[in-house]
């Protein structure tokens, strides 16, 4: 099946044509500045027009069968990947609230094809669906009951069609059935989100009500003390200051004044010492989780990195499996160090729990998915 996935931001269109029987990647491309004049396309449905011409001359050879939309938020609803028609995109647009820069322009993807290809079968995929099978222990915040009812206020986590993915093929890479597989997987890119997997589900994540709880990420500062806001509202900054100086302005970039780990780890090499400061906080703050996940799968089979930094940064994970000896982790150094695309164990074969670098593919998870979806309607 030929499946354009669709992955729509506020003011950008990624898109990608995957066929799930080859695997192949057809036309690839991304389009910025939606709606932001100086050239860019007015709105979601020009931006769909430039992907529909720029898939013209492959599309008369080989038509697409469906389009699979990456949708941010599913809400309490959605455990699944669903087929689209009008009432799924009227209770994607309900939870807007909830993803106010995300769901908004998911919504419009959707809406664009409809209105371009009327007939065409589309499929949303949920970045939070993997993670409804968090019991309520670890979704519910010690917060009174009327913020829930109320606003939904409650943890719901995101990145699952990653960890979803990354486990499957971990658990695969094991020869360890996947309702049998326990596992803790870490997806560290520029977000990242770690997911405790318990028989295969996730039982706990570290993204909360939004991306920003959890794990230092690029830009985000993951958890800190939220009384911290409130100070800081004290002080006077606004709702929205508070929002961009934790989501844009933390994380890796505040420690070290780069988000790149690339820059990190070279600058902790030639001896800077903010940069060592950036990796120990970030890499004490993952090893804290790891511990707890451990503990709260009933004991990993597998720690899983995957994701930008995940599977690139071989020092990274040093830095990471280092704070683990503890758990009896014990990484191989010349095995963590081999680049590949492959699924591959970077532990030795006596440490306690396998250590594993798994590479993830949102857009063929999201292909897989709505053919599995469509085939099945
Ligand atoms: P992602 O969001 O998964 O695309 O990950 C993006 C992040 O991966 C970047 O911000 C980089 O910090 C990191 N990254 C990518 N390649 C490397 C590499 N070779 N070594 C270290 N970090 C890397």
């Amino acid at each position: 099946m030929r499946v354009l996935v669709i992955n729509s931001g506020s003011s950008s269109l990624k898109y990608q044509v995957r066929d799930t029987e080859s695997n192949e990647i057809g036309a690839t491309g991304l389009i910025e500045r939606i709606g932001e004049g100086a050239g860019g396309p007015a709105n979601h449905g020009e931006a769909m027009d430039q992907v529909a011409a720029a898939l013209e001359a492959g599309l008369a050879e080989k038509p697409l069968d469906a389009v699979g939309h990456r949708v941010v938020h599913g809400g309490e609803r959605f455990s699944e990947p669903v087929l689209i028609n009008n009432e799924i995109t009227r209770a994607i647009e309900r939870l807007n609230p909830l993803a106010p820069l995300h769901n908004p322009a998911n919504v419009l993807g959707i809406r664009a094809i409809t209105a371009k290809w009327p007939d065409m079968p589309q499929v949303a995929v949920f970045d939070t669906a993997f993670h409804r099978t968090l019991p309520e222990h670890a979704w519910r915040y010690a917060v009174p009951d009327s913020l829930y009812r109320k606003y939904g206020i409650r943890r719901y986590g995101f990145h699952g069609t990653s960890h979803e993915f990354v486990t499957a093929r971990a658990a695969e890479l094991l020869g360890v059935p996947v309702e049998d597989f326990n596992a803790v997987v870490a997806h560290l890119g520029n977000g990242a989100s770690l997911a405790a997997v318990k028989g295969g589900a996730s039982i706990d994540t570290s993204m909360g009500f939004t991306p920003l709880e959890g794990l230092v990420m690029g830009t985000r500062s993951g958890d800190i003390d939220p009384s911290i806001l409130v100070f800081l509202q004290r002080q006077g900054l606004s709702a929205d200051e508070i929002d961009t100086l934790l989501n844009r302005e933390s994380g890796l970039k505040a420690l070290f004044g780069d988000n790149d780990m690339r820059a990190i780890v070279d600058a902790a090499e030639a001896g800077d010492k903010q940069a060592q400061v950036a990796l120990d906080v970030t890499s004490y703050r993952l090893a804290k989780y790891i511990g707890g996940y451990h503990v709260a799968v009933g004991g990993a089979q597998a720690i899983v990195f995957t994701a930008g930094i995940g599977e690139n940064s071989a020092a990274f994970r040093e830095q990471v499996v280092a704070r683990l000896g503890a758990l009896g982790v014990k990484l191989d150094g010349a095995a963590n160090l081999v680049r590949s695309g492959s699924p591959r164990v970077v532990s030795t074969p006596d440490s306690a729990i396998a250590v594993l670098v798994v590479p993830t593919d949102e857009e063929q998870a999201i292909a897989e998915a709505t053919a599995a979806v469509v085939l099945a309607s």
